[in-house]
């Protein structure tokens, strides 16, 4: 069997690897670093789940460890669709980097980067970006990416959905030509072959086999309940089942919201993650969940991909996704490397097709459980039924079967799965700049107040357990919640 050792990483890098637990290379590690190390491009065809991270991060970590970054101008940079993969992979580094001296930079949206930029203007040898941040740094003339040695584009189809392309393809035309180009992709459609083509030299192809997707380590059920019923339901579920730690997924922002109170009051350690909430509470929440100060994360589909949360124990759709994929997604936070877990999912009668179709697409049946009378008798108080006003352009709860079949009905796909307003949209505002559409260009777009001026959000909602606003109002390297690998 192939070892760490045998990959030709430096005793820097194995160190740091043992120090991680790893006993031995993952498929994707063991056939990326060894062509990565001899600077050949890479097209992979892996998703996350697989050990793709460390399969570029271990090698560039090796090859950069020769000279130093000059001002302004970063040595490799690592596009990453959303904020919270990019601040995975800047962990990645702290992590597997350790014994190297490496300079890193995360440039990301939601967050004041006063720091980030400086230590671009001394110099970085990573740069960890989200195209459009990235795109607003190289107009204003903070990044010049004349020197880039080496370029990731990771998780390119997610890229090509959330519509980045046209900026990654700018972003690689200020790049000089003669670049070592790593490119991953859960999937292959023809755009991103054409973008291989086009940016990538002679790449060696690897692929990969998904991890265990909806695979056996996952035990999957659903349970028909009635609409109202769902809270009572799941509440009893979190009590009886053997739950260390829970995935809650909504499909709603403001059930998101109004779930994790409604758990919090029934006393139950819960936390909330969805795409309206800024960078700081985000990341402040995962940590909880991750170190297990809290041990149910209500949340939308922002958590579903990409995000690493070890050992989750349950994954609970409180409702049935609007697309099949992101069942599987979601389902695939749990059972991760080879760990059991259990996924269960509330289902009513207005589910059917949608369950039919998510058979379909994993290929197999998902456990009806039968029914408990009292499930689906109507009673009160779902979020749904207990949800605040909703904003113009938000879904509207309908509150009759017509109703919700005649809206489904007219929802154009784009509309029914609103991309997450965390993840990085287009160009993002930055200075005098509009705000870019994203879900929220579905509402009237409000100017944002001063982060730490808020105790609760735009619609008037508490938001979970509030960050003292002085903190929030320090510049984003001064604060304590800024997470430790930015705290160099
Ligand atoms: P990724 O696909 O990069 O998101 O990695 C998924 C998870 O696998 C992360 O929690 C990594 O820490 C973990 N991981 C990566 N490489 C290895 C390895 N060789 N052995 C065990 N775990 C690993």
């Amino acid at each position: 069997m192939t070892t760490f050792a045998d990959l030709g990483l430096s005793d820097n890098v194995l160190r740091a690897v043992s120090d991680a637990g790893y006993e031995s290379p993952t498929p994707i590690q063991a056939k990326a670093i060894p062509p990565v190390l001899m600077n050949k491009d890479i097209l992979g065809c892996a998703q996350t789940g697989t050990g793709k991270t460390a399969s570029f991060t271990l090698p560039m970590i090796d090859i950069l460890s020769q000279g130093r970054g000059r001002a302004r101008m970063p040595r490799s940079v690592i596009l990453e669709p959303t904020r919270e993969l990019a601040a995975q992979v800047a962990e990645n580094f702290e992590t597997y980097g350790k014994y190297c001296k490496l300079e890193m930079a995360l440039l990301i949206g939601g967050v004041s980067f006063t720091e980030q930029e400086q230590k671009i203007t001394r110099g970085v040898d990573v740069l960890i970006a989200t195209p459009g941040r990235l795109m607003d740094h190289c107009e204003r003339g903070k990044v010049i990416l004349t020197d880039t040695k080496i370029l990731v584009i990771d998780e390119a189809d997610r890229m090509l959905d959330m519509g980045f392309i046209p900026d990654v393809e700018h972003i690689v035309s200020l790049m000089p030509r003669f670049r070592q180009t790593l490119m991953f992709s859960a999937t292959m459609p023809k755009e991103i072959r054409r973008l291989a083509d086009k940016f990538l030299d002679s790449p060696k192809e690897i692929t990969v086999a998904p991890p265990a997707t909806t695979a056996d380590t996952i035990e999957q059920s659903a349970i028909p309940v009635s609409p109202r019923g769902k809270r009572r339901k799941l509440t009893e579920l979190l009590r009886v089942e053997d739950v260390s730690n829970a995935l809650v997924f909504c499909n709603r922002k403001r059930d998101v919201a109004t779930l994790y109170r409604s758990l919090e009051k029934d006393g139950f350690k819960a936390g909330a993650l969805h795409g309206d909430m800024d960078q700081y509470k985000r990341m402040e929440w995962l940590a909880k969940f991750r170190d297990g100060e809290i041990n149910v994360l209500v949340c939308s589909d922002v958590a579903a991909r990409g995000l690493d949360i070890p050992s989750v124990s349950h994954v609970f759709n409180y409702d049935v996704p609007n697309h099949s994929e992101d069942y599987v997604h979601r389902v695939g936070r749990t059972g991760r490397a080879g760990r059991k877990g259990k996924s269960v999912t509330l289902v009513t009668e207005n589910d059917d097709k949608q369950i039919a179709e998510i058979e379909k697409l994993i290929g197999r049946k998902i456990n009806l459980e039968k029914p408990a009378e009292s499930d689906t008798a109507e009673a009160p108080e779902s979020p749904a039924a207990t949800a605040q006003p909703v904003e113009a352009g938000d879904d509207k709860a309908p509150s009759t079967k017509k109703g919700r079949a005649k809206k489904s009905r007219s929802r154009r796909p784009a509309e029914a799965a609103p991309r997450e307003a965390g993840e990085e949209t287009s160009k993002e505002p930055t200075g005098d700049k509009k705000p870019a559409a994203n879900d929220e260009g579905r509402r009237s777009v409000k100017p944002r107040e001063p982060r730490g001026a808020r105790s609760s959000n735009r619609r008037g909602e508490r938001v979970p357990p509030d960050v003292p606003p002085e903190e929030l109002n320090k510049p984003f390297g001064e604060t304590d919640l800024v997470p430790a690998f930015l705290r160099r």
